[in-house]
């Protein structure tokens, strides 16, 4: 069995990190736009910078919760019939137990050159203290290794694939109005009329944007409900 889950900022609510979409449009006190845009690195990068240094200190203090260990549990279990794709740059999956995870937005501990033309690769990287803007040895700015609001997520090819051959498709925490992972699912209606047997569930607080797609909805909490789902 195939089981592809796609997971979004709820799951990892209940380990303390605030979601996006509880907040009015507001991260954490910020204009999304003026804190994940390339517009808004261009504009200020330290004031972005500063953001994701207190990103990545509030990460470095939180804990996974049951949600993300029932998903490794599952891994364990499924082995590569699962395919785990998350929106979240926290890093709690792998420090709940998953080992492959597939990161469409990027890493919260990841940096990279923000020249596109450099060739060094994203490194890993814990710092979130700032006092001066971190440079590349090629002389341009760092900037954090995420998928910023008008980038193109990372490994859709992959991600694509997989969808494509899902006979189940759990989504969990996820509003389903960022694109293009609110698409996904719709993958699974177009498999379903080629004649394929695949199930669509959703789990989260309340109904997503794009409910209609899902064939279940349980509403709740990630980290209750989730282990009894999985098991
Ligand atoms: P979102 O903030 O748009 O929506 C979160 C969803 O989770 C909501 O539908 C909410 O009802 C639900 N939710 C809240 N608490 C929950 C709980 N305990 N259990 C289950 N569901 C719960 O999140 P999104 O759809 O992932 O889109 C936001 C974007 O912002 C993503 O691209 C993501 O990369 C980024 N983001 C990431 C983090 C993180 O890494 N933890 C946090 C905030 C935002």
């Amino acid at each position: 069995m195939d089981v592809f889950v796609l997971t979004g900022a709820g799951i990892s609510a209940e380990s303390g990190i605030a979601t996006f979409r509880d907040a009015n449009g507001l991260w954490e006190n910020h204009r999304v736009e003026d804190v994940a845009s390339p517009e808004g690195f261009a504009a200020d990068p330290r004031v972005v910078w500063r953001f994701y240094g207190e990103r990545r200190a509030q990460a470095l203090t939180v804990a996974p919760n049951p949600a993300h260990r029932a998903l490794a549990a599952l891994e364990a279990r499924l082995g590569d019939g699962l395919f785990l794709c998350t929106q979240n740059v926290d890093g709690l999956h792998e420090a709940g137990g998953s080992h492959q995870v597939v990161h469409m937005h990027g890493e919260l501990f990841k940096t990279r050159c923000a020249d596109p033309e450099c060739e060094r690769p994203p490194f890993a990287d814990t710092r979130h203290d700032f006092a001066e803007l971190p440079r590349c040895p090629c002389g341009a700015l760092q900037r954090p290794h995420i998928v910023w609001f008008g980038e193109v997520p990372f490994d859709m090819h992959r991600i694509r694939r997989r969808v494509q051959k899902a006979d189940v498709f759990v989504c969990i925490g996820s509003s389903g109005v960022v694109y293009p992972a609110a698409g996904l699912v719709g993958e699974m209606q177009y498999r379903r009329s080629m004649g394929h047997r695949v199930r669509t569930i959703y789990v989260g607080l309340e109904a997503p944007a794009n409910a209609d797609q899902f064939d279940e909805v349980h509403e709740g909490k990630a980290g209750e409900l989730l282990p009894g789902l999985l098991a």
